[in-house]
C-alpha cells in the first residue's frame, strides 16, 4: 500500500467539503479533497437550487457543484476521485485508506461525508425522483404550489416537512404508519392544527401512481387492510436521513442516529486535528448554506490547529496526546 502525506484531507464534496477546500487552499495548506461515491454530494439529485444565495436565477443542483468544484480547484485542491474506506485517529498523524489501497497520513482532516435521505425502497421510486418523488420540502416544495402532496413519516422531519408544505400545497396527507406520531408534541400540534393537514393513521404506502410523473398514491391501512387511492403530485419521504458517519464509529463521539458530535460554536471533534461539517454533524438545519457556513469554520479551525502544531514543534512540546 502506497502512503502519502498531507496537511489537510477533506473527505466528501457538497457544500461543505468544497466551501473548506476553498477556505484551506486559499491558506496554503494544499488540502486534497477525496468526492466520495456521488461527487457534489446530495444536491446532485436537486434539479433547481432556488435559496442559495448569488444565484439570482436559481441554478440547478449539478451545475452549482461544478461551480463549487471549480471554486475549489483555482486556489489548488486537489480534487479527486475515491472513497474514503478506513480511518485509523488512533494514531498521529492522522490515517485514513483511499478506496483500500492507498494510505494517507493527514496532519487535519476535515469531514464533510454529508448524509443520505432513507427512502422507502418503492418500485417508481427511485425512477420518479425529481418528477414528484423527493426527500427534501425545503429543496422541491416550491415546485408544488398549489397541488396535493404526500408525506410519509411520522418524526420531527415528516411533521416539519408537512408543516412546511402545508403553506405550498393546496393539501397535504400525511401518512403515518401507527397510529401515534414519533415527533415532538410542539411539532404534531402544528401539524393537527393545519387546516390542510390530514393525516392517515396506520397507514402505509403500496404504491406510487404514475409512469413519468407522480399522479397519486395507494395507500393501504396496515389494521383493516383496505387500500385507497390518493390524488397527488408529489410524493414526499421524510422517514429520516442517516449520516455518513459509519467508518468514524470506532473514534469519533456521535449521537445515537450516527451525527457527529462538534464542540458548541465550533466544528471540533473528540480528536484533536478532526473537524466535522455539513450534514455529517448537523441535523437541525440541513442545509446547503448551513453546510457551506460550517465547511468554512471547519478550514479555519484545521488552520488554526495547524499553526498551533508548529508552534509547538518549534518548542519541541507536541500538543497531542492522542488516547
Ligand atoms: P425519526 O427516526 O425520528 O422518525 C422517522 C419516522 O419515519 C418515524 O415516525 C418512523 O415510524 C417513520 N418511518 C420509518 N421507516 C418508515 C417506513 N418504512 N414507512 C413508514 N414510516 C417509516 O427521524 P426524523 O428524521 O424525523 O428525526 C431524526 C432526528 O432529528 C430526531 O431526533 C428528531 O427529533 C430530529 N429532528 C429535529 C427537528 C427539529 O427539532 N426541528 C427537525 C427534524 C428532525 P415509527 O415511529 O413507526 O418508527
Amino acid at each position: 500500500m502506497t502512503t502519502e502525506k498531507v496537511e489537510v484531507l477533506i473527505i466528501g464534496s457538497g457544500p461543505a467539503g468544497y466551501t473548506a477546500a476553498v477556505y484551506a487552499a486559499r491558506a496554503n495548506l494544499k488540502p486534497v479533497l477525496y468526492q466520495g461515491i456521488q461527487p457534489g454530494g446530495q444536491l446532485t439529485t436537486t434539479t433547481d437550487v432556488e435559496n442559495y444565495p448569488g444565484y439570482p436565477e436559481g441554478v440547478t443542483g449539478p451545475e452549482m457543484m461544478m461551480d463549487f468544484q471549480k471554486q475549489a480547484e483555482r486556489f489548488g485542491t486537489d480534487v479527486r476521485f475515491g472513497m474514503i474506506t478506513k480511518v485509523d485517529f488512533s494514531v498521529y498523524p492522522l490515517k485514513a485508506v483511499v478506496d483500500d489501497e492507498h494510505e494517507i497520513e493527514a496532519q487535519s482532516v476535515i469531514i464533510s461525508t454529508g448524509a443520505s435521505a432513507k427512502w422507502l425502497g418503492l418500485p417508481g421510486e427511485e425512477r420518479l425522483n425529481g418528477k414528484g418523488v423527493s426527500a427534501c420540502a425545503v429543496c422541491d416544495g416550491f415546485f408544488f404550489r398549489g397541488k396535493d402532496l404526500v408525506v410519509v413519516g411520522g418524526g420531527d422531519t415528516a411533521a416539519e416537512e408537512a408543516s412546511y408544505l402545508s403553506k405550498l400545497a393546496s393539501k397535504v396527507y400525511l401518512l403515518v404508519r401507527r397510529d401515534e406520531m414519533r415527533a415532538s408534541a410542539i411539532m404534531q400540534q402544528r401539524v393537527e392544527r393545519a387546516e390542510n393537514i390530514e393525516i392517515l393513521w396506520n397507514t402505509e404506502t403500496e404504491k406510487i401512481l404514475g409512469e413519468n410523473e407522480v399522479e397519486g398514491v395507494r395507500v393501504v391501512n396496515n389494521q383493516t387492510g383496505e387500500k385507497q387511492d390518493i390524488p397527488a403530485q408529489g410524493f414526499f419521504v421524510a422517514i429520516g436521513h442517516k449520516p455518513n458517519t459509519d467508518i468514524f464509529r470506532d473514534y469519533l463521539d456521535m449521537d445515537e442516529n450516527g451525527y457527529l458530535i462538534t464542540k458548541a460554536d465550533s466544528t471540533e471533534t473528540n480528536v484533536p486535528g478532526v473537524f466535522a461539517s455539513g450534514d455529517a454533524q448537523d441535523h437541525v438545519y440541513r442545509q446547503a448554506i448551513t453546510a457551506a457556513g460550517t465547511g468554512c469554520m471547519a478550514a479555519l479551525e484545521a488552520e488554526r490547529f495547524l499553526a498551533a502544531q508548529e508552534a509547538d514543534l518549534v518548542e519541541g512540546t507536541p500538543t497531542i496526546a492522542m488516547k
